[in-house]
């Protein structure tokens, strides 16, 4: 699996599993755009790291959730790197509540960076990848877009949206030579996840038939696969990674 020369997006990409797929692809030669919303420190971080694989890179502060950042930050890139090959939709917030409690807001942010961040996206780059024929999306999406979750009607709606997303380019691209797929992770250890209590992580660990939460690199290694010309032959899929627990 070789990326050389290949360049890809990342949004999110400054922590957890955003900040694992840019450095396993700058590990298999791709340069990297690295795509973050705040956290400027750990966006440096990513940078160094990936540099220290030889591949250009660089970091865009840019709000996914604000179509007009995306298009200015997509533009950029091209305007930096030439080209874009590869373009991983993973950034992703949480505001987990029962209905009872979940007001407007938590559903609206939550939609609007996983959902509404993905197709900003994904439209701000549809004219370049067209026109360039060729191009791989990987969306992130979650097991409990496809199974739901108590506490998380917003996240899994977004999620389950997502898988619809990436159903619908994967028919509408596939002609242009740009697959479309997604990732499902399960229980990944990240920030997103390291507030859970030792109980709940407990319970869900007895769901987990391989018996442990997964690692970020888990995930990255996945995308690297959907990405490469490996899975030149897959399109509008849904990778599930998460140790069996969906099964
Ligand atoms: P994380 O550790 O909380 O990291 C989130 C990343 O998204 C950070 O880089 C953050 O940037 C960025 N981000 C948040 N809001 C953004 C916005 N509006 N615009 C641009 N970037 C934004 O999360 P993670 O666990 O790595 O999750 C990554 C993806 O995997 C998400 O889509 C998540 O839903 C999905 N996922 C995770 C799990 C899991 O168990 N961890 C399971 C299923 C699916 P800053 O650092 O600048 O804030």
């Amino acid at each position: 699996m070789k990326l050389d020369g290949k360049v890809a997006l990342i949004t999110g990409a400054s922590r957890g599993i955003g900040a694992a797929i840019t450095l396993k692809l700058a590990s298999l030669g791709c340069n990297v755009a690295i795509n973050y919303a705040g956290n400027i420190q750990k966006a440096e971080e990513t940078l160094q790291s990936a540099k220290s694989y030889g591949v250009h890179a660089k970091i865009y502060q840019a709000n996914v959730a604000n179509y007009e950042e995306v298009e200015d930050m997509t533009k950029q890139i091209i305007k930096d790197f030439g080209r874009l090959d590869i373009i991983i939709n993973n950034a992703g917030i949480t505001s987990d509540h029962l209905m009872m409690r979940m007001d407007q807001e938590a559903f609206n942010s939550v939609i609007d960076v996983n959902l509404k961040g993905t197709w900003n996206v994904c439209k701000s780059v549809t004219r370049f990848i067209l026109k360039q024929r060729s191009g791989v999306i990987i969306n992130l999406s979650s097991v409990v877009g496809m199974s739901g979750n108590i506490g998380q009607a917003n996240y899994a709606a977004s999620k389950a949206g997502v898988i619809g997303l990436t159903k619908s380019l994967a028919k509408e691209f596939a002609s242009r030579n740009i697959r479309v797929n997604a990732v499902a992770p399960g229980y990944i250890k990240s920030d997103m996840t390291a507030n859970l209590s030792e109980e709940i992580t407990a319970k869900v660990l007895e769901n987990i038939p391989l018996g442990q939460l997964g690692e970020v690199e888990d995930i990255a290694n996945a995308v690297a696969f959907l990405v490469s010309d490996d899975a030149r032959y897959i399109t509008g899929q849904v990778l599930v990674v998460d140790g069996g627990m969906a099964i």
